[in-house]
């Protein structure tokens, strides 16, 4: 046989550089305006027609190239920001790489103009799918301004992966921001189809954030400053009552560079602990600076991930850098303190920082104070255990916890025999005897609680992590809303009736459901305006509780009530489901584990609570293993 192998022609090589370097419209604004902050440029203007699908253009006052650097300029590996492979860890530049120009030439059509100080004229220069298109001079500020149009008009399958202009141009701006934010000393303007959105002129950070995110940031920030020889840390950090629902407002630049990284974020998170509500996050834009030696930015093509030679330190200054910002640094912080900060990021893999529970359950050494620190800790919490036992009573006759029904065949997605095809993606709606370790009894094996708030058990791809309360307000929910689908409530009478005195607006919400809640078990009559009488109660209902159920379905449903369009059903049994769901505190032991995993993946959706709260998490075998490379 000849000889096949061949060397790709360089517009070929570059095309396929391109799809690494170049993503979408918002990586060339992100090249193009490093490159002039590298070219020492102090006045930047961006604009973009058609969310940068049309043209993009990024003028500078930096130091312009000769005719022979902007030729160059287009070459792959052509660059001016390196000499020798050592320089990669002393950089002091945004770009290294050389690959940018050559990218975007590659699957653009390019016009780039430019003069140095010292030239009296500039060169004008064209390029097109890798060809050069031609060369003059032209009169020219001192400084460069490319122009990039058409983008992927020659890769058509590229542009029709593009999203809407809506989207494209968020990502536009939210790297013209990163950027923005990185170099307050640096003055931009921004033109979204020929009009200015953004002036940003020369100034202090505070000042940046302010014309970014809106004057109000300013008093919703707080400064957050550290220095050790090691690492210099400033910044801001939101307050913690102004955190957001989304996280897009977070921020880190090492040495001027933003970067992504969720184990930095979950610093931060857990200086926050426990001063901010569930699933809330708080503004910050943190600068870090690090000698360049103890960082290697070269992990991908975009330079967006970095690899810190120290990671655990640079974890605990960043957390209490921000903990001292916060005025919550009492303690001085250990090192010891980070590293077990890791260990939730290890298991969060940054999306669950720890919560004040957990915070709470860490600090007891939970192996010597055994049960006497569980004790106190219930005492704390005021934990309700006398509802969690219901979970585990045998379905009874006709009782609405006869969950055979609610797993019967009609309920189960097809496919439920076919065991070869199971991955945990699919598995949410299968049965557990597919899902876990061969153990005979077609469950799981051995699960453990930690914090009393999660229980873990191994699975065939990997580690199961559910969240205790999360898992059983599905169970419940499904059982309650199938008692009221078949009003097969079980009421048992209570030997003393109780008398509860409700506001006339919550009586009328009483008399609205009680169809409702007579289906669910409750027996009740109503006297006069503001008087309730219970007679009888759900089985699983012990006596004495049925006071602060029925207060408690009432405050749900009103809350629930709020956010759904009326289905009444649905809202009473998530009310409830809510009131009786064990939570977090909660000790259980191993049958209940078992039972509640068991139950748990008895549902018709186990994946989510009634109201879109994960309930377990898989933490994959490769995951795991990664944590260790
Ligand atoms: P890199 O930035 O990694 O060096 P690029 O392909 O982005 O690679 O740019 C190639 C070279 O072109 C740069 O090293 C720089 O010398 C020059 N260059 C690019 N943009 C500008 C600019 N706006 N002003 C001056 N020089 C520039
Ligand atoms: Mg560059």
């Amino acid at each position: 046989m000849s000889d096949v192998i061949q060397l790709l022609p360089d517009a070929i090589a570059n095309q396929i550089a391109a799809g690494e370097v170049v993503q979408r419209p918002a990586s060339v604004v992100k090249e193009l305006i490093e490159n002039s902050i590298d070219a020492s440029a102090n006045h930047i203007c961006v604009a973009v027609k058609d969310a940068g699908k049309a043209l993009i253009q990024i003028s500078d006052n930096g130091t312009g190239m000769s005719e022979t650097d902007a030729r160059m300029s287009f070459e792959r590996h052509a660059t001016s920001k390196l000499r020798s492979a050592e320089d990669i860890y002393a950089l002091h530049t945004l770009g290294f790489r050389g690959e940018a120009l050559a990218s975007i030439a590659a699957v653009a059509q390019v016009e780039m103009v430019t003069r140095t100080q010292d030239q009296e004229f500039g060169s004008c220069l064209e390029m097109e799918g890798s060809s050069f298109r031609g060369c003059e001079p032209v009169a020219a500020e001192i400084g460069t301004s490319i122009s990039v149009k058409n983008l992927f008009f020659n890769v058509p399958a590229r542009r029709t992966f593009l999203k809407s202009n809506s989207v494209e141009m968020r990502h536009v701006i939210d790297e013209f921001f990163r950027v923005a934010l990185a170099r307050p000393d640096v003055s931009f303007e921004f033109y979204q189809n020929d009009s200015l959105s953004y002036n940003l002129a020369k100034g202090k950070l505070s000042r940046r954030i302010a014309e970014i995110f809106g004057d109000r940031y300013r008093r919703q920030i707080l400064s957050c400053q550290e220095e050790t020889p090691a690492i210099k840390i400033y910044g801001y950090i939101g307050k913690p009552e102004h955190a957001k629902r989304t996280r897009g407002e977070q921020f880190f630049f090492i040495n001027q560079r933003f970067i992504k990284s969720s184990y930095l974020n979950h610093a931060v998170m857990s200086a926050y602990e426990a001063m901010l509500p569930e699933n809330s996050f708080p503004f910050y834009t943190l600068f870090l600076e690090i000698d360049p030696s103890e960082i290697d930015v070269n992990v991908h093509p975009t330079k967006t991930e970095i690899k810190l030679v120290d990671e655990r330190t640079v974890y605990a200054i960043v957390r209490a850098a921000v903990k001292r910002a916060l005025g919550t640094n009492l303690v001085s912080p250990s090192l010891d303190e980070g590293q077990q900060e890791n260990h939730f990021s290890i298991l969060g893999r940054g999306d669950a920082r720890p919560s004040a529970t957990e915070r709470d359950f860490s600090s007891k050494p939970s192996t010597s104070s055994g049960k006497g620190g569980y004790r106190q800790q219930s005492a704390l919490r005021k934990v309700d255990t006398s509802q969690w036992e219901s979970l585990y009573q045998q379905p009874q006759e006709g009782s609405y916890f006869d969950f055979d029904e609610a797993t019967s065949s009609e309920n189960r997605p097809a496919g439920h025999d076919d065991e070869a095809a199971l991955t945990f993606q699919s598995a949410a709606n299968r049965m557990p005897s597919t899902f876990f370790e061969e153990s005979g009894q077609g469950s799981s094996e051995h699960p453990f609680q930690i914090h009393l708030s999660y229980v873990f058990s191994q699975v065939k791809s990997g580690m199961m992590i559910i969240d205790q309360q999360a898992a059983h307000e599905r169970i419940l929910y499904e059982q309650y809303a199938l008692a009221l689908e078949k009003r097969s409530g079980v009421s048992q009478q209570s030997l003393f009736p109780q008398t509860l005195v409700l506001s006339a607006p919550d009586i009328s919400i009483v008399e609205e459901l009680s169809a409702e809640i007579s289906a669910l078990g409750f027996d009740f009559t109503i006297f006069g305006q503001n008087t309730l009488v219970i007679n009888g109660v759900p089985t699983d209902i012990r006596s004495g509780q049925e006071k602060e159920i029925f207060e408690g379905l009432i405050e749900q449903y009103k809350h629930f009530q709020s956010d759904l369009s009326g289905n009444r059903k649905e809202s009473v049994a998530r009310s409830i489901a809510r009131r009786m769901a064990i939570k977090k505190g909660q000790k259980l032991d191993p049958t209940e584990m078992s039972t509640l995993i068991d139950r748990l993946f008895g549902c018709a959706n186990s994946d989510y609570t009634p109201d879109g709260r994960k309930t377990y998490y898989i933490l994959e075998l490769d995951q795991i293993s990664e944590f260790f490379k």
